[in-house]
C-alpha cells in the first residue's frame, strides 16, 4: 500500500478541524480531510447561532451557570471554564478573519435568545444560517495559509497504530478507489456526530460515527454515548427530510400548539416553550402519542409577515419550498436526533488516552456539554477545543513515525454482497424506535440483540466507504444502546421510561 506522510492530519472539515488546521499550519504541513466536498459536515447547517458572553450585561460566569444546568449536573466544570472564558475571544477572532454576524440596528452585534439560557448572548448570521457563514470564513482562512492542504472526498477507513501509538490514518481517494496509509506526527479526530444513526435527523449523511468507532477499535476510550440530544422541533412533513427549525424561532416568540391547538408547554415547565430540549422533545413525543403519531405544530403566524423571512430566511425558503408558508400556516414539527454529547474522551486540550491522537467538536468528549448540550454552544466548542487541541500539538515533541509492522499492506478484503444501504436503514430505524426519547432496559436489549443480527463479517474492511460507514454506524449504535442500558436512571437528554422514579 502506497504511504505518503504529512505534519498533521485532520480529519474533518467542520468547524473544529477547520480551527484546529489553521493553528497547525503555522508549524508545518496540515491535511485535511473531509468525505464529500469541504463543507459537507454539520457545521455547514448550523442555524440559530454561536453562544458567547459578549454582550452589555452578560458574562462568562452566567453562561457558564446556563451550561451547567443544562448539563443536568453531569458537566465537566473545568471545562465548561475554558469554554466560557475563552470563547469571547475566539469569536473576536473570528470576527477578525471577516466574519458577517447580524448587526442591530445601531450597528452593534446583535444577540439573540435560545432555550435554557439566561441572558440574549447568541450571534447569529445571515438570519438563521449562522454555520454556513462560519464555515465559509474559516474556509477562506484555510485558503490563504500555504501549509494547509485540502483532500476533499477522502475517507478515513481506520486509524493506523502502533505500539500503543497513533500514527496516521489509513484512507481511501473516493475519486480513484486508491487506498493509501497518509502519517502524520499527530492525528486530529474533527469527525463530527452521529445524527445519521436515527431514522429521524437534522444530521447531513456525514454524520455516521466513522470518528468513534475510528477510536473505538484503535483502543481509546468513549463516554457519555447514551446522551444524545433529540430536538425538538423538525419540519415533520411525509417523504421530506426532517428540516431543522431552529429554537432561535422560539426564542422570537413561536408557539407549540398540539392537534386541538393548545400550548402543551405551558404549566408544563416554568419556561414554558423555551424549556430545555429534553423537556420539549418528550412533552412533543407524548402529544405525539396521544395523537397516533401526528406532528404538533410551531405557531409563527402573530411574529409578523415581515420579521420572518427577514430573520429566518433558510428556514422561511425551505418551509416554502415545501408547501408551508410560515407566516400563514403553523409548521408541522416532531422531534430528530440532533447532537452527541459523548464521544472519544479528551484532556482539557484535546488529547485522548491513545498517545498521538487528539479529537475535539462534537466527537470528542471534554464533558463540556454534560447530560445536555446548551443551545449553541457546540460551534464556540468547535472553535475553543480546536484550537486548544492544535496548540497542545504544538507544544509536544514529536517526531516523524515510522511504521514498523506490515500488517497494513495485506491484500484487499473483498467486498461481500450484501445489501449495505438496506442494513444502515433497518439500524436506523432500530435506533429512532428503542434507543430514541423513550428507552427501556427491554427495548435496548432488544435493539442490540438486533444490531448484533445486522453486524458485518469483516476483520477489516474493504477500501469502501459505504461497507465502512455502515459497519461504523452499527458498531456505535451499539455502543450507543449498551451505554443507554448501563445507566438505569433517567439525566438530561437520557430518559428511562422504566426508571423515571430515579430521575436525579
Ligand atoms: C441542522 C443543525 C443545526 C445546528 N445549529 C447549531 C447552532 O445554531 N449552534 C451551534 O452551536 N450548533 C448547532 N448545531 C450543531 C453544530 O453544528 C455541530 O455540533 C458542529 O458544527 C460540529 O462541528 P464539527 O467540526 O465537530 O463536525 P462537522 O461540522 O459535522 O464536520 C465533520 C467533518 O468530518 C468529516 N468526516 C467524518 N467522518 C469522516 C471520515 N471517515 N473520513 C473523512 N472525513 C470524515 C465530514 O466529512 C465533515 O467534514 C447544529 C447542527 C445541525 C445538524
Amino acid at each position: 500500500m502506497e504511504i505518503s506522510f504529512t505534519d498533521f492530519v485532520v480529519v474533518g472539515g467542520g468547524v473544529a478541524g477547520l480551527r484546529a488546521a489553521i493553528e497547525l499550519a503555522d508549524a508545518g504541513q496540515v491535511t485535511v480531510l473531509t468525505k464529500d466536498a469541504l463543507r459537507d459536515g454539520a457545521t455547514e447547517y448550523a442555524q440559530g447561532g454561536v453562544a458567547v458572553a459578549l454582550a452589555d450585561g452578560d458574562t462568562p460566569a452566567a453562561h457558564r451557570d446556563d451550561t451547567l444546568e443544562a448539563g443536568a449536573g453531569c458537566c465537566n466544570a473545568g471545562a465548561v471554564d475554558v469554554l466560557v472564558n475563552e470563547g469571547p475571544e475566539r469569536v473576536r477572532e473570528l470576527i477578525d478573519w471577516g466574519i458577517h454576524f447580524d448587526l442591530d440596528l445601531g450597528g452593534n452585534l446583535d444577540f439573540t435568545r435560545e432555550g435554557a439560557h439566561h441572558h440574549n448572548r447568541v450571534l447569529h448570521a445571515c438570519g438563521d444560517a449562522t454555520g454556513r457563514e462560519v464555515e465559509r470564513t474559516l474556509v477562506a482562512k484555510v485558503r490563504t495559509l500555504e501549509r494547509a492542504r485540502r483532500l476533499p472526498h477522502h475517507y478515513s477507513l481506520g486509524l493506523v497504530v502502533e505500539e500503543g501509538r497513533c500514527l496516521g490514518v489509513w484512507l481511501v481517494d473516493q475519486t480513484n478507489g486508491r487506498e493509501r496509509l497518509l502519517l502524520a506526527r499527530a492525528v486530529v479526530l474533527a469527525t463530527g456526530g452521529v445524527g445519521w444513526l436515527y431514522r429521524h435527523t437534522s444530521n447531513p449523511a456525514v454524520a455516521t460515527g466513522d470518528g468513534l468507532a475510528m477510536a473505538h477499535r484503535a483502543g481509546a476510550t468513549l463516554r457519555d454515548l447514551e446522551f444524545v440530544q433529540f430536538h425538538p422541533t423538525a419540519l415533520h412533513l411525509d417523504g421530506v427530510p426532517a428540516f431543522l427549525i431552529s429554537e432561535a424561532v422560539r426564542g422570537e416568540g413561536a408557539r407549540l400548539l398540539n392537534q386541538e391547538g393548545e400550548r402543551f408547554m405551558v404549566g408544563r415547565h416554568p419556561d414554558g416553550d423555551l424549556a430545555p430540549r429534553d423537556v420539549v422533545a418528550r412533552a412533543i413525543y407524548d402529544e405525539m402519542a396521544r395523537h397516533d403519531g401526528r406532528p404538533v405544530f410551531l405557531d409563527c403566524r402573530h411574529l409578523g409577515a415581515e420579521l420572518l423571512p427577514k430573520r429566518f430566511p433558510t428556514i422561511f425558503e425551505a418551509c416554502r419550498s415545501y408547501g408551508i408558508d410560515m407566516r400563514t400556516q403553523p409548521i408541522p414539527v416532531a422531534p430528530a436526533a440532533h447532537f452527541m454529547m459523548g464521544g472519544v474522551v479528551t484532556d482539557l486540550d484535546g488529547a485522548t488516552d491513545l498517545p498521538g491522537l487528539y479529537a475535539c467538536g462534537e466527537v470528542a468528549c471534554t464533558g463540556v456539554h454534560g447530560a445536555n448540550r446548551l443551545a449553541s454552544n457546540s460551534l464556540l466548542e468547535g472553535l475553543v477545543f480546536g484550537q486548544r487541541a492544535a496548540r497542545a500539538i504544538l507544544a509536544t515533541e514529536v517526531t516523524f513515525p515510522t511504521l514498523r509492522h506490515a500488517g497494513f499492506y495485506e491484500p484487499p478484503a473483498p467486498i461481500l454482497e450484501i445489501d449495505y444501504v438496506a442494513r444502515q436503514e433497518q439500524a436506523r430505524e432500530i435506533m429512532w424506535e428503542y434507543a430514541g426519547i423513550h428507552r427501556t432496559a427491554e427495548g435496548l436489549t432488544a435493539a442490540d440483540a438486533a444490531l448484533r443480527a445486522l453486524e458485518l463479517p469483516y476483520q477489516r474492511y474493504p477500501a469502501d466507504r459505504l461497507v465502512a460507514e455502515t459497519g461504523n454506524a452499527i458498531m456505535v449504535s451499539r455502543l450507543i444502546c449498551q451505554a443507554a442500558l448501563a445507566r438505569t436512571a433517567s439525566l438530561g437528554s437520557h430518559y428511562r421510561a422504566d426508571a423515571v422514579a430515579d430521575q436525579s
